[in-house]
C-alpha cells in the first residue's frame, strides 16, 4: 500500500517527560507507516527551551500562524522544583501560555468517550465541549486591602485628561477589600468569533453566558458583543450549518448543563470555565480522554491533550519500570490536526485515515484492551490492562485491517 501523501507541513511541537516517550511511539507505531509525514519539527522540550532561550516557543508560534495547524506534546510548565532538575537559567514562561498569547487563541476541550465509561451524570452521553476566555476579569485584577475610615472610588481620565469618578464603597465602619477588574473589547471580540469558527467546523451548537442582570456594563458588554458579531458576521452561517447560538445567565446555563445529553459547546467567561472546566472533564472520567484545541479568531488550529506530562509514570519509566500510560489525547491530537490539514489542503485520505486512526482507538478500548486509567473506571465484563506500548500496538492492529 502506498503512504498517505501530505501537502503543507504540519507543525510538529515536541515536549517532556512521559508524554515525550508516548510521542515518538505514536508516530513510529500508528502514523508513519501510513503516512509520509511532513512536518516542521520544533523540540519544546525543556531543555530545548533552555538552550535557545525560550526562541524555540516563539518560532515555533510564528510557524503555527504561517502554516495554520499544529499539534503539540505536552511540555513541563518550570516550578521552583524543576530549576535545579533541569538546570536552569530562569524558571520559563508556560509555552502554552506563549503560543496562546501569540495567535490570541481560544482554548476548546473535549473528553473523548468510549462504551464501558459512564460519567458522573450518566445523561451526558455527548461531550460537552468547554470553550475559555483567556484574558483579563480576576487573572489581571488589581487588588487592596482597605482599612477601616477609607473611602474607595473608582477612577477612570481619558485621554484628554478628564477624570470620571465613582464611589466603590465608604469603609467608615469596617476595614475591607476592594479589586479593580478590565477587559478589552477586543479579545472579548476574539473570544467570540473562536467561539462561532469552532462551532461552525464541529457542527455544534453554541452556549454562551454571564450575570448580565447583576453587572449591567462589565457582563453585559460581553453579552452585546457576542450578539453583535453574531448577528452580523455568523447568523446566515449558522442557519446553514443547522446549528444555534444561544444566550442564557450563568446559574441557567449551569442548571441546563446538568440536565442536558450533551453535545454542544459551551463558552464560559474566564472564572467561569476555570472552573467549570474541572467540573466538567472529572464528570467525563480521565484525564487521559481530554482534547484540547487552541483556535484563533483568523483559524490557526493547535491540537493537543488536555493533560501533561505524566511526571509520576515517567520517573517509573526511567527505572526501568512497566507503565500503562493513556495516550489517547495525544493520539486524538493528532488525528485531529492531520484531519484539519487535510480539509484545508482537500486532501481527502488524510482525514480518512484520522477518522480510521480515532475508530481504531476507540474499538480498542471498548474490545477490552485499555490502560491503568481506564482499566479502574471500565464497567466492561472482559477488561484487561495493557502497558503503555501494547496498547499502541493493540490499536495498530485493528487499524492496519481498516487500511
Ligand atoms: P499531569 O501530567 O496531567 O498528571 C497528573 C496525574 O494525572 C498523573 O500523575 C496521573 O495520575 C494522571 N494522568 C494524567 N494524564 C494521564 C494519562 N495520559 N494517562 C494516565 N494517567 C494520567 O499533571 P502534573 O503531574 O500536575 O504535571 C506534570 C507536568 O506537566 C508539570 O511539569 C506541568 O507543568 C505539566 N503540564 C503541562 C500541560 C500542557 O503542556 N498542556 C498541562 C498540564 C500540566 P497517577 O499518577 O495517579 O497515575
Ligand atoms: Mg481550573
Amino acid at each position: 500500500m502506498a503512504k498517505i501523501q501530505m501537502k503543507t507541513p504540519l507543525v510538529e511541537m515536541d515536549g517532556d517527560e512521559m508524554t515525550r516517550i508516548l510521542w515518538k511511539w505514536i508516530k513510529d507505531i500508528l502514523i508513519k507507516p501510513y503516512v509520509e509525514l511532513n512536518t516542521e519539527y520544533y523540540d519544546l522540550g525543556l531543555p530545548e527551551r533552555e538552550r535557545t532561550k525560550d526562541k524555540v516557543t516563539l518560532d515555533a508560534s510564528a510557524a503555527t500562524k504561517k502554516y495554520g495547524v499544529a499539534v503539540k506534546c505536552a511540555t513541563i510548565t518550570p516550578n521552583a522544583a524543576r530549576m535545579p532538575e533541569y538546570n536552569l537559567s530562569q524558571m520559563w514562561k508556560s509555552p502554552n501560555g506563549t503560543i496562546r498569547a501569540y495567535l490570541d487563541g481560544t482554548v476548546f476541550r473535549a473528553p473523548i468517550l468510549v462504551k464501558g465509561i459512564t460519567p458522573y451524570i450518566p445523561t451526558w452521553t455527548k461531550p460537552i465541549t468547554i470553550a475559555r476566555h483567556a484574558y483579563g476579569d480576576v487573572y489581571k485584577n488589581v487588588e487592596m486591602t482597605v482599612p477601616q475610615g477609607s473611602k474607595a472610588e473608582l477612577v477612570m481620565t481619558d485621554k484628554d485628561g478628564n477624570e470620571k469618578r465613582e464611589t466603590i464603597f465608604d469603609f467608615e465602619k469596617s476595614a475591607g477589600i476592594i479589586q479593580g477588574l478590565h477587559n478589552l473589547d477586543s479579545s472579548i471580540s476574539a473570544f467570540a468569533r473562536a467561539c462561532f469558527n469552532y462551532a461552525l467546523s464541529t457542527k455544534q451548537d453554541i452556549w454562551f453566558a454571564a450575570k448580565d442582570t447583576i453587572s449591567k456594563k462589565y457582563d453585559h458588554r460581553f453579552k452585546d458583543i457576542f450578539s453583535e458579531i453574531f448577528e452580523s458576521e455568523y447568523k446566515d452561517k449558522f442557519a446553514e450549518a443547522g446549528i444555534e447560538y444561544f444566550y442564557t445567565l450563568i446559574d441557567d446555563a449551569v442548571a441546563r448543563v446538568i440536565r442536558s445529553h450533551g453535545g454542544y459547546i459551551w463558552a464560559c467567561k474566564n472564572y467561569d470555565g476555570d472552573v467549570m472546566s474541572d467540573m466538567v472533564s472529572t464528570a467525563f472520567g480521565s484525564l487521559g480522554m481530554m482534547t484540547s484545541v487552541l483556535v484563533s479568531p483568523d483559524g490557526v488550529y493547535e491540537y493537543e491533550a488536555a493533560h501533561g506530562t505524566v511526571q509520576r509514570h515517567y520517573y517509573k519509566h526511567l527505572k526501568g519500570e512497566e507503565t500503562s500510560t493513556n495516550s489517547v489525547a495525544t493520539i486524538f491530537a493528532w488525528s485531529g490536526a492531520l484531519r484539519k490539514r487535510g480539509e484545508l489542503d482537500g486532501i481527502k485520505a488524510l482525514c480518512d485515515f484520522a477518522d480510521k486512526l480515532e475508530k481504531a482507538t476507540i474499538d480498542t478500548i471498548e474490545d477490552g484492551a485499555m490502560t491503568g486509567d481506564l482499566y479502574i473506571l471500565s464497567s466492561l465484563p472482559n477488561k484487561r490492562k495493557v502497558n503503555s506500548r501494547e496498547f499502541l500496538e493493540e490499536i495498530n492492529t485493528r487499524l492496519s485491517q481498516m487500511m
